[in-house]
């Protein structure tokens, strides 16, 4: 199967549609590694879309807070602002859909998904130490994370573990990650709606683990569409200016 590993979606629709429409007909299975909702705009749209796709779905932190089922109290003001804003626009059964996400570990067909951490989903694992766990006691030998926003990730074989920094140039497509059998990976793919490794592209990945690739997508969106949106909607500043850069 080839699936779609998305992640990190944040109630931008124009970002996702724009990912979607790039890769259309390259996959078969979608799974999702939560944050559906959180920062953007459109939290119905994104949730509507997928529910449609029927993604496999495990929650994130920014999902939580907007469905209630935590209060936010650690997020900073711009988060917790955005946080109530976009429960006080989510329809009943988007909110209900919310809450009855699972948490991850999820298994799905040999990956396994997780928000955050292996044993954390609300853990930054951005350092190579913090890889670990993840890298060694995840049940698949691929496991995807979120969280970061930051595309890439980390392998481990013969004691020896590296950062993968596979990023497509501008004007490419994709990168291509040879999965060597033996070889224990954690990887993120990136964040739809508001990535913060630099590159403001969609990032995103299509893992096809019976021919041992994955590719890591970025995709250029209208973000100036959803910028205008934001500004209407009376979504906080940094989090509008924030999408032109890509941080
Ligand atoms: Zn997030």
């Amino acid at each position: 199967m080839r699936y779609l590993i998305l992640s990190d979606l944040h109630a931008n629709s124009t970002a996702l549609e724009a990912a979607l429409s790039a890769v259309a007909g390259r996959w078969e299975g979608v799974v999702c590694l939560g944050d559906v909702v959180g920062y953007g705009p459109d939290p119905n749209e994104v949730v509507d879309r997928v529910r449609a796709l029927q993604a496999k779905t495990i929650r994130g932190n920014h999902d939580k807070a907007a469905c209630g089922l935590e209060n936010a109290e650690d997020f900073n003001p711009v988060a917790r602002a955005a946080a109530s804003w976009t429960h006080e626009h989510l329809r009943p059964d988007n909110l209900i859909y919310l809450q009855e996400l699972p948490s991850g570990p999820l298994e799905a067909d040999g990956l396994a998904l997780v928000h955050g951490a292996l044993h954390d989903e609300d853990e930054y694992v951005f350092a190579p130490a913090q890889a670990l766990d993840g890298l060694l006691e995840s049940p698949s030998p691929v496991t995807f994370f979120g969280h970061t926003h930051f595309q890439g990730g980390f392998s481990f074989r013969d004691n020896q573990l590296e950062v993968i920094q596979l990023r497509p140039e501008p004007g490419a497509g994709f990168a291509a990650l040879r999965v060597e059998q033996g070889t224990r990976y954690l990887l993120n793919p990136g964040s739809i709606g508001q990535p913060r490794d630099g590159d403001p592209r969609a990032a995103f990945a299509i893992a096809d683990l019976d021919n041992r690739v994955v590719e890591f997508w970025r995709v250029p969106y209208d973000i100036d569409a959803v910028q205008q949106r934001m500004k209407r909607a009376g979504l906080p500043e940094p989090l509008i200016l924030r999408l032109a850069f890509g941080r």
